[in-house]
């Protein structure tokens, strides 16, 4: 970015709404059509609690123990926030998962669909899922590989688990748009409507090619230590 990064988390938050309406105007998309996940992991709840007072609605966090100790509290006394659990997940944790979350955009194999399904009928709750989808074939990343996403939508379909649409982190330090489109293209193959991709580096070319839901921390809280 060329300008300086603005002081507030308000002004910070404007920014960011201003670069996505401006990216889907060259997509000649909605701006209504994309959630702005605010990625608060490490972040305090002082910090937060700004942003939630500039607007921001939705939240994401990548650990389920961290947004347990922050989340409720804030939760408490802004009931309108919806909480994403953006990162891997154990399955020994769905049930505080489910409890806690609003969207789950980490599910990647059959272990956890089963965990999750169990977790939502137990506690009689339905929270929206994306399948996380292996994008550049990477071992040391979590996802799904391509291959198995059939298997893993069919068996999450017979579990009655929502599967909202697929997520992706594409491989660091390359040009992010040819992952960005295949996850588009595996989505619409499976008729599903929704992408979680693009975060602080490249979510304007996300957004072009098809986010619904970007997942952005650095940009509007700065960076993390
Ligand atoms: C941390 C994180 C983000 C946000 O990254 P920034 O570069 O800070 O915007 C997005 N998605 C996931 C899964 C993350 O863990």
């Amino acid at each position: 970015m060329q300008e300086a990064t603005p002081e507030t988390a308000a002004a910070r938050l404007a920014d960011v709404n201003a670069q996505i309406a401006a990216a889907t105007k060259v997509a000649r998309r909605s701006p209504d059509d994309i959630r702005l996940v605010a990625v608060s992991k490490t972040r305090s709840a002082e910090d937060i609690e700004p942003l939630i007072l500039a607007g921001q609605l939705w939240f994401g966090e990548n650990r389920v123990q961290e947004a347990a100790a922050k989340w409720p509290a804030l939760k408490g006394r802004h009931p309108q926030i919806e909480l994403h659990l953006i990162g891997q997940l154990q399955s020994n944790k769905a049930d505080e998962a489910v409890a806690l979350f609003d969207a789950i955009h980490s599910l990647d194999r059959p272990s956890l669909a089963k965990a999750l399904a169990k977790a939502m009928r137990d506690q009689g709750r339905t929270v929206p899922c994306f399948i996380q989808v292996n994008i550049g074939a990477e071992e040391q990343k979590g996802g799904c590989a391509i291959a198995e996403l059939p298997a893993l939508l069919e068996l999450a379909a017979q579990e009655g688990i929502p599967v909202a649409g697929l997520m992706c982190l594409p491989p660091a330090d390359i040009e992010p748009a040819p992952f960005f489109a295949l996850l588009a293209e595996l989505a619409a193959r499976h008729g599903l409507t929704s992408l979680s991709m693009g975060m602080s580096g490249d979510f304007s070319t996300a957004i072009m090619l098809g986010a619904t839901h970007a997942r952005i921390g650095t940009a509007l809280f700065g960076a993390r230590d």
